[in-house]
């Protein structure tokens, strides 16, 4: 996410697994999870000589479990099949101003999150310092729109208050209205009373808050699934939910930042607790494979190495799971669940900037639109807010014809669509990278969603574990999303594999 306020939630780098001293792993040891005291664990730890558990995944969710378990005295292994850690959380560290291309903003609600940074010295700074994205102009048919005229503008499609909201508002501020889920606990996504919402977000969207299409359009261009007609409003039901709950955390805290990332990098998160395992992270360990014989797990990599241990924690996202083999076969609800269940689909394309081109045209640099390359942001993250890089984030629907160009072709295309639509960006731009978690084998896509019917389908079994496996991920969890989900289900795996070691 570019811009913090606009939602509910929001080359290079190091892939070393510095370990860290005795200290810094207390450090971690003291965390809030109340582990402490389970069955069978004084036993499991001195009379087990080989791994307890294996970890597949060093993102948040698999490093969480790991460094849970780790502290309970367990006998940890993570494997990674990129060169890398963090996942989805993936800093640009040789990038000026160190842009996030993955996991961007912790809400006010990221406990976990928040706790494990400051617990491992992590500085983080709110939006003000971070000194990024704060102002949009608007392209929308074709018709640059400044924030001060779009109230009055004819091109604005709603009615009455709704007019203040600005495009890249709507989606969020629109869609929370008479919200069934607001105020309820946060796992009331799944409960059966709810199941009547889970239809397509657009029908909702007309049936229920009786909004024109034009609006809906509008909604419809940054969104964080696919399409809203393949969105189940359930699925943005409990978005909003989140949002909201977050907000009321941040409104009995005015001290602190309602929205925070790490100084210096959000890698640096994952990085600090991966260099706090005592067994490092193994990267480049694609795993293709799971045998579990009853008493124990074997996982294959690719590379022909095998990994065996008691218990495994898999936290890799669905669309990679296709691929993967376990034996005895998953039960065939889950097997359906990792077939069909989605993310949402990004691709981002970062620049230098060779001029100051938004004193040319005297515009806001960064744009919202409704043209293919559908926000270009330029950051400004140097020391005095000064302009250091600058993206194109193209989300959802329209991120999906990107799949059938190259690389070249993506740059290509998105040079020529952001000069066509501003003539000062010409001879502005230097390209630097493409990044899309969609397009990595690892990757799969940014978050999970749902399509209508899936919540009743599945939503309430993906917690589920295999015999010695346990599923991980933030697809997996109940209560929060992105990167806080993706503690919790972390967490709530650990739990599921001390109780089995
Ligand atoms: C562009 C973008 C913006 C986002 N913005 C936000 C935001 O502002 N706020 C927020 O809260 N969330 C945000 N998210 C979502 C958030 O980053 C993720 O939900 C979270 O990081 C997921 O963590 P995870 O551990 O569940 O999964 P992952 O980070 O995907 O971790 C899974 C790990 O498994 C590894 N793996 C996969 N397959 C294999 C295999 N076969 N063998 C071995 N290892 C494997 C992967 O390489 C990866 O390291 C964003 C995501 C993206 C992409």
């Amino acid at each position: 996410m570019l811009d913090p306020s606009s939602s509910p939630q929001g080359a290079g780098p190091s892939t070393g697994t510095r370990r860290y001293s005795r200290r810094r792993l207390l450090g971690y040891g003291a965390s809030a999870m109340a582990l402490a005291g389970l069955p069978g664990l004084a036993r499991a730890v001195t009379n087990y000589k080989g791994l307890d558990v294996i970890v597949v995944g060093a993102g948040l969710s698999g490093l969480h479990a790991a460094c849970l378990l780790q502290e309970q005295g367990l006998n940890v292994l993570t494997l990674e099949g990129r060169n890398r850690i963090g996942g989805r959380v993936y800093t640009l560290m040789d990038v000026p101003g160190r842009p996030e291309a993955g996991g961007e903003w912790m809400g006010a609600n990221y406990a976990r999150m928040i706790d494990t940074a400051r617990r491992l010295g992590l500085e983080m700074l709110g939006p003000d310092e971070v000194s990024d994205i704060r102002e949009w102009c608007y392209r929308i048919r074709g018709e640059y729109i400044l924030a001060a005229d779009w109230p009055d503008h004819p091109l604005n499609p709603m009615q009455g208050d709704d007019r203040q909201v600005l495009p890249n508002r709507m989606l969020f501020t629109l869609s929370h209205k008479n919200n069934p889920l607001s105020g309820q606990p946060l796992d009331a996504w799944i409960r059966p009373e709810f199941a009547r919402f889970d239809i397509p977000q657009t029908q909702y969207l007309k049936e229920y808050l009786g909004f024109n299409e034009e609006t809906i359009r509008l909604m419809n261009v940054v969104i964080h699934t696919d399409h809203m007609d393949n969105t189940s409003a359930l699925h943005e039901m409990r978005r909003y939910a989140v949002g909201e709950f977050s907000a009321r955390l941040a409104e009995s805290r005015p001290d602190l930042p309602a929205w925070r990332q790490i100084k210096g990098g959000n890698s640096r998160l994952p990085e600090a607790m991966a260099a706090s395992l005592e067994n490092p992270v193994e990267l480049n360990k694609t795993v293709y494979a799971f045998e579990d014989s009853g008493g124990e797990v074997t996982a294959h990599c690719m590379d022909g190495t095998r990994y065996t241990a008691r218990q495994v924690i898999c936290s890799m996202p669905y669309p990679v799971l296709r691929k993967v083999k376990f034996a005895p076969r998953l039960p065939q609800r889950m097997e359906r669940a990792i077939e069909e269940i989605d993310y949402g689909t990004s691709i981002q394309v970062h620049f230098l900037l060779r001029k100051r081109f938004w004193e040319i045209d005297e515009m806001p640099a960064s744009m919202w639109t409704d043209e293919p390359f559908e926000r270009f942001g330029v950051h400004r993250r140097g020391p005095n807010g000064e302009a250091t890089s600058a993206v194109a984030f193209i989300n959802g629907n329209e991120a999906y014809k990107y799949d059938l160009m190259n690389d070249e072709q993506v740059v290509e295309f998105t040079v020529r669509a952001l000069e066509r639509a501003r003539p000062s960006l010409k001879g502005a731009l230097e390209p630097i990278g493409i990044q899309s978690c969609h397009r990595e084998v690892h990757g799969g896509g940014d978050w999970v969603f749902w399509r209508p019917g899936q919540v009743g389908r599945f939503a309430g079994q993906m917690r589920e574990a295999h015999g010695n496996i346990h599923f991980a991920g933030e697809h997996t969890a109940l209560l929060e999303r992105g990167m806080e989900g993706a503690f919790e289900s972390g967490e709530r795996a650990a739990v599921d594999a001390l109780l089995r070691v």
